[in-house]
């Protein structure tokens, strides 16, 4: 057994059984009922819980699942939230999966569903993923861990681990209290078993279970109600100023915009106007040896802007994606891939011959391929992101200027000194040759290259020393000669022109996201990984300050927190 966290993450051993029925191999159940897998949802978890009746007149309402499965409870619930509710009225669903179908065993079971177009990297931890009037937050890994290192208020549970005589370790007290504990007053709970240690487990906890008639052939099954007092509603925010508008600014001003709140949304020159304003940024997530904390939150949030990007292309924001894949050439002596035990479809390692095929063109050594690498026009997507209607844009907006004016901001932007978070700047030059791509994809060495049409960007420097942003041959040249070691056939032109910006780093390599003060809050410090960093630091404090369950286990939230202790800066 490795002793070191690895990403590695067991699927299922499904066997399907024909006309949409599949059962697992290692447990020896079915997911679903054999007569009907929909009306079991339907009676069981739907009817069992008194839905889609409790759906009325809720602004917002929380299901909580256990045993996503292939995800047909999510998408039976989901689609009678949509048929049995107003526009204004939205869906959470909470659910835990320990073996996550792969991408493969679900495009089997439903090849046209949303789910398989937003379905998660299968990674451990939470991951979010956003549907019309629904948010999904799907935790891969162990059911206890995961609910017991969350902050939820949910309204009926589902309770679908297989067979607790097949399963017995999953239905476990320590289980039953983190239901207990994550249950909104009245919360309903609802399960296909009438098994008894589970009611008594469940009653232990403070529900009032009963036995009703099962499914099918099942003569009972179990059901219940927790009464509880309402808890003090946390104040959520109805208005907030968002300061800077590049990558950071501009998802986050979105996701609170998304969720109902009033954004000012102000920068000091213009939307994207820094390192955000480059032609061409990659999604680049940090490939390490082990499943660190900075691995887990990069990779999560990889995946989460990858769906994000999907998204919000299919609602008709205009701005560029381009996903040719992207070639990672590690470092002389740096670690494969084997160690971190990724699912292969977000990364697996080559050969030189196989990568250089990808590639078109020679490279220097093996590799490790991430067929979903992508680069976009970030100062497109911050712009389009900036156009909600619930934001109002400030550019050219001094800070400094609005503690004089007596807006509403003033107290919080009075607590803008005050931020204590040892922050350094790196500065970066791109180069932009004016040639047709010397590769298919993107290649990321000590820098990297990205094709776009009749150009090529090449970065980025890393100078802690210059920040005059001042474009100069001498970085061109390093720009260029990095490729050259990466990329041998090279001919690299001369640079036409390039564009200079700071990175904001941190010690680390973790941003700071979070609560710094009451009224205070922080998103910074993405280093050159903003792309994937920035959106999901975004949906975090978005989800923090409206009061909605974090995605985050407790590692990756401890990992972030802005006040944390992160060693002295170099
Ligand atoms: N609700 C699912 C659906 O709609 O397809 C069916 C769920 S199936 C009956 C039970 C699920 O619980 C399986 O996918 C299984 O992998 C998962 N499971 C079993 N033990 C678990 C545990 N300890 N933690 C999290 N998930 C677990």
């Amino acid at each position: 057994m490795n002793q070191y966290p690895t990403a590695y993450m067991p699927a299922p051993s499904l066997v399907f059984e024909g006309e949409g029925q599949v059962s697992s191999a290692d447990f020896g159940d079915v997911y679903f009922s054999r007569a009907s897998g929909v009306a079991e949802t339907q009676h069981v978890f739907l009817k069992g819980n008194g839905l889609p009746e409790r759906f009325a007149g809720r602004p917002q309402f929380t299901i909580g699942e256990l045993g996503f499965g292939t995800g047909l409870n999510f998408l039976v619930a989901w689609r009678a939230f949509l048929e049995t509710t107003g526009p204004k009225q939205h869906l959470h669903y909470i659910s835990v999966e320990k073996f996550p179908l792969t991408r493969e065993q679900l495009a089997q079971l439903h090849p046209e569903s949303p789910l398989l177009a937003y379905y998660p990297l299968r990674l451990p931890g939470w991951h979010r993923i956003h549907f019309e009037r629904c948010t999904l937050t799907l935790g891969f890994g162990e059911a206890e861990a995961l609910f017991g290192g969350i902050d939820a208020s949910v309204d009926a549970w589902f309770l679908d681990g297989f067979a607790p005589a097949k399963n017995p370790d999953m239905w476990s007290d320590g289980l039953f209290a983190s239901l207990a504990r994550l249950s909104a007053p009245d919360a309903t709970v609802a399960t296909f078993t009438a098994a008894g240690f589970v009611k008594r487990g469940l009653a232990a906890q403070g529900f009032a279970m009963e036995k009703v008639r099962g499914f099918a052939h099942k003569r009972d099954m179990l059901v219940g109600r927790r009464a509880g007092v309402l808890p003090q509603k946390p104040e959520t925010v109805t208005s907030v100023l968002v300061v800077g508008a590049g990558i950071a600014g501009c998802t986050l001003a979105h996701a609170l915009a998304e969720r109902g709140v009033q954004v000012t949304l102000a920068d000091k020159g213009m939307v994207a106007g820094g390192a955000s304003g480059n032609p061409a940024a990659v999604l680049y997530p940090q490939l390490t040896k082990f499943f660190t904390p900075a691995t887990a939150w990069h990779l999560t949030g990889y995946g989460f802007m990858l769906r994000q990007l999907a998204r919000w292309r299919a609602q008709g924001l205009d701005f560029r994606w381009e996903q040719p894949g992207m070639l990672r050439l590690p470092r002389e002596g740096e670690a494969t891939l084997a160690s971190l035990q990724l699912d292969p479809i977000i990364a697996h390692d080559i050969s030189k011959a196989e990568a250089g095929e990808i590639a078109g063109t020679a490279v220097a050594r093996d590799g490790a391929f991430l067929p979903q690498g992508s680069w976009i026009d970030p100062g497109a997507l911050c712009r389009a992101l900036a156009q909600h209607a619930n934001i109002t844009l400030r550019e050219q907006w001094n800070i400094a200027a609005i503690t004089r004016q007596g807006a509403p901001w003033q107290a919080a932007a009075a607590l803008l000194p005050e931020i204590p978070m040892p922050i350094g700047r790196s500065a970066g030059q791109v180069s932009l040759l004016p040639m047709g791509a010397p590769v298919k994809c993107i290649v990321n060495h000590r820098g990297y290259v990205i094709p776009a049409d009749g150009q090529c960007i090449v970065g980025a420097t890393y100078d802690r020393s210059d920040f005059s942003c001042a474009v100069t041959e001498a970085n061109h040249a390093e720009n260029l000669q990095h490729a050259r070691e990466a990329l041998p056939d090279w001919q690299g032109d001369t640079a036409l022109d390039g564009r200079v910006s700071i990175r904001a780093t941190t010690p680390d390599k973790l941003p700071y996201v979070g609560r710094v003060h009451d009224g205070l809050y922080v998103s910074v410090g993405h280093g050159s990984r903003g792309m994937i960093s920035a959106p999901l630091a975004a949906e975090v404090l978005a989800a923090q300050l409206v009061g909605e369950m974090v995605p985050l286990t407790p590692v990756l939230r401890a990992a972030i927190n802005p006040l944390r202790r992160a060693p002295a800066l170099p």
